[in-house]
């Protein structure tokens, strides 16, 4: 025996089908939740998986698979490589449907047609009918019933097998799920017809007529299926962006082993090994080029689809496309570390998260299938005993009608289709939304905050000059600096190490490093210590500053250089506006949102920036936890507040905002805080993420009012209380082709975004 010390945790994502709404995804989820060694398992409706943490000690995955067919659902074990083994099954399932429904639906039309002089409803269709097909009325009654009965058990066998296996499979396990309604409504009409049939004096002798209702049972399966094959279409259309990126990679990669480029698959490429790209070739791999000069089209990435220079040195992202020239690049980060991969799995992780929007419509839906039993049984009894014929065939209709309009399809779909589209459309733009809870909140959203470095401004710092207070000299503080700086990642540090290394000045070593957030850094080089940072860490360490700042430019952000507690000099540099910051702040201006600065740099810099991109409000000097400060006091107020940051520094602010905004650069996907990453850093896209954000939740709110009015108006009227005064009723095969539609139009509705355009 284990000890709970010793499990195993293994995690497998398990394909599953036969599901059509969240009451067949809570029931899976249900039934593998249940069992011992399963730690968590979700299920996805619309990617049709169950993701599943489990000890991999007790449980097996065969056992797992058993468990979801128990269930009564279909799932197996993936091969290795075996995506595309569920692919084919899908396709297939997908024209085995659209056969089965255009099948089932033609018989159902000919059952209608043949059972028209049955019925004897001396309408108008009956008079035309008696003159185009009058020897329908020749065929002697019993020949037709028995036709009839035959033609609906074959239709049933060949086109319900499934939908009634799968009921089969969860009565035996004793419980019950959708595929149960349609198996009771058109199991008992095919039961009674059969009856009638065969046995019409049973009826006869308590005074009912021996109706039939092969027909409705043909066309309630039939519409059925058409509405399954119709969702699942267009569910397809909704994964679609997840799919467009996946066959992004290339299979294969030229790797240069011993002098020469052969031809590997991907999968056996090492990080460091140099793969040559070929112009017109999507990349491969995440790597940095050695050799070579191109333009890349990074827009499968960032959303911007202009061309980027990239030359030695800089970094290629795999799946983009390499236009005009050959390089050579190290391969960096390999399979699922690579960006794209990354990328991809936030979004799946995306799409199958759920909206807090959704809860309630879940919590209806798992107890929707008994509720619905016992309310399809009330109607039959209550229509039966009030009606003042006591007309069984009335409370018969009603109560299939019920069963078969009940599902709540459209319930289940209604924000994860909205969710997965909106997820979709947004990496599309560069905008990668982290679930359907960040995009509720980003709706929400009132004021923006802005950091300044790397989000209004490129964050890439130019040195502009460097000044030595008298008896040091300019490489001396450019020297000491740089050593310093080297271990921290901040624009700034970056620009300093970059001017250092262009005149080729060595590092000292520095012991004891220590980095001061918002201030600078400290570290001990020889005996002295040096401080390396802003006014406020001169204060903080008592070091006097200049008399006398001289500046090239009157805006722009100095570091101040001290050794063992004395002012050697200072480094002027200067971030350059992004172009699209003005843009950006009016837009969000537009949609009545506060935009407001907060920086750490000092206050000439930020005000230039501020009045640059004319943002509402400016706070300078700010400490990392003044920032957050900043955020609380809003809060407190009760405004909405979002954060854009360049991620890892800023990430408490980022996680205390009520949607925080990272600025991605491409790699560390994952590990950004925040509920929403920009991907190319492209300012216009955090009013783009807002926009889409808002335009989701609206169809959200959409879908799940056209499925709770479909499912209110719906089941009443099928119940029959449009009835007793405008003899209304709710036809079976009607309510079954309203039950897909519901679902049809909510999907339809969410695809909508797919065409979603920044204002
Ligand atoms: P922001 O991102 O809002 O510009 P930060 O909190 O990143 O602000 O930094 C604030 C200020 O702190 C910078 O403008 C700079 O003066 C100083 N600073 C922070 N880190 C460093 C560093 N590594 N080297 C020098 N100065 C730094
Ligand atoms: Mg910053």
């Amino acid at each position: 025996m284990a000890s709970p010390q010793e499990k195993n945790h293994a995690q497998l994502a398990l394909p599953v089908l036969g599901m059509t709404c969240s009451a067949c995804q809570i029931h899976v989820e249900k039934a593998l939740n249940a069992a011992p060694s399963v730690e968590a398992a979700t299920v996805n409706l619309m990617t049709h998986t169950a993701h599943i943490t489990y000890d991999s000690g007790s449980i097996t995955p065969e056992d797992l698979v058993a468990i979801i067919r128990n269930s009564g659902y279909e799932a197996s074990v993936p091969r290795s490589g075996g995506a595309s083994d569920t692919e084919e099954r899908e396709q297939d399932n997908a024209s085995q449907l659209k056969t089965k429904a255009i099948g089932t639906i033609s018989a159902g039309m000919l059952c209608m047609l043949l059972s028209m002089p049955e019925m004897q409803t001396h309408s108008a269709v009956d008079h035309w009918l008696m003159k185009v097909f009058p020897f329908l009325w020749q065929i002697p009654h019993q020949a037709l019933s028995i036709s009839l009965f035959a033609l609906t058990a074959a239709g049933m066998l060949w086109a319900g097998g499934p939908i009634y296996g799968s009921a089969w499979r969860a009565f035996r396990h004793g419980s019950s799920n959708m595929n149960s309604l349609v198996t009771l409504g058109t199991g008992s009409a095919f039961l009674y017809s059969s009856v009638a049939t065969f046995f019409p004096e049973i009826f006869l002798h308590h005074g009912l007529a021996p109706q039939i209702y092969f027909e409705s049972v043909l066309l309630i399966l039939g519409f059925l299926l058409l509405g399954r094959w119709l969702e699942d279409r267009a569910k397809h259309k909704t994964l679609g962006a997840l799919k467009a990126f996946a066959s992004l990679l290339p299979n294969r990669a030229h790797v240069i082993r011993g002098g020469e480029a052969i031809d590997l698959p991907i999968s056996e490429i090492q990080k460091g090994d140099p793969v040559a790209v070929r112009p017109g070739e999507r990349i491969p791999v995440d790597g940095i080029i050695t050799e070579g000069r191109t333009s890349i089209d990074e827009s499968l990435i960032t959303g911007e689809s202009t061309p980027v220079e990239r030359s030695v040195g800089d970094a290629v992202i795999g799946g983009s496309l390499n236009y005009d020239g050959a390089f050579v690049c190290k391969a960096q980060t390999i399979g699922a570390e690579g960006t794209l991969a990354q990328m991809m799995k936030l979004m799946e992780e995306a799409q199958s998260s759920k909206a807090p929007m959704q809860k309630l419509a879940d919590s209806i839906s798992s107890i929707f299938v008994p509720s619905i039993l016992v309310l399809s049984v009330l109607t039959f009894l209550l229509w039966y005993a009030l009606s003042p014929t006591h007309s069984f065939s009335l409370a018969f209709a009603c109560a299939i009608a019920i069963l078969v309009i009940a599902c709540p399809c459209a319930m289940g779909l209604a924000t994860p289709a909205a969710i997965t589209v909106a997820v979709g459309r947004g990496a599309q733009m560069g905008v990668l939304f982290k679930g359907g809870e960040s995009i509720e909140r980003l709706s929400r959203v009132d004021s923006v905050l802005f950091d300044k470095t790397g989000t209004l401004t490129k964050g890439r710092p130019q040195v502009l000059s460097i000044h030595a207070v008298e008896g040091n000299s300019e490489t001396k503080v450019l020297e000491l600096a740089a050593s310093v700086e080297s271990h921290s990642e901040h624009p700034l540090a970056t620009a300093i190490v970059e001017r250092a290394k262009l005149l080729q000045l060595s590092a000292a070593a520095t012991p004891n490093l220590q980095v001061l957030p918002g201030r600078g850094i400290q570290a001990q080089i020889g005996e002295e210590e040096v401080h390396v940072g802003n006014r406020k860490l001169l204060e903080e360490y008592g070091i006097a500053g200049p008399d006398d700042l001289q500046r090239v430019s009157p805006s722009s952000t100095e570091v101040f250089v001290a050794k063992g507690g004395k002012l050697i000099g200072w480094i002027e540099l200067r971030d350059e506006i992004r172009s699209e910051s003005f843009s950006a702040v009016k837009a969000l201006k537009e949609e009545r949102i506060t935009t407001v600065m907060l920086t750490g740099d000092n206050q000439a810099s930020a005000q230039e920036v501020a009045s640059a991109v004319q943002i509402d409000q400016v706070h300078w000097s700010m400490l990392p936890e003044q920032k957050l400060d900043h955020i609380r006091h809003l809060q407190a107020k009760g405004q909405k507040v979002a954060m854009v940051g360049d991620g890892i520094n800023d990430a408490a602010a980022l996680a205390q905002a009520d949607a925080g905004i990272a600025m991605g650069t491409g790699t560390d996907l994952a590990q950004e805080a925040g509920d929403v990453v920009l991907l190319g850093g492209n300012p216009l896209n955090i009013p783009g993420a807002i926009q889409l954000a808002r335009q989701t939740v609206r169809v959200m709110k959409q879908n799940l009012w056209w499925a709770l009015l479909y499912n209110v108006i719906g089941i009443p009227i099928a119940a029959g209380v449009l009835y007793p005064k405008f003899h209304v009723l709710l036809n079976p095969a009607l309510a079954s082709a309203a039950m897909a539609l519901s679902s049809i139009s909510v999907l339809a509705n969410s695809l909508r975004l797919r065409r979603f355009q920044t204002q």
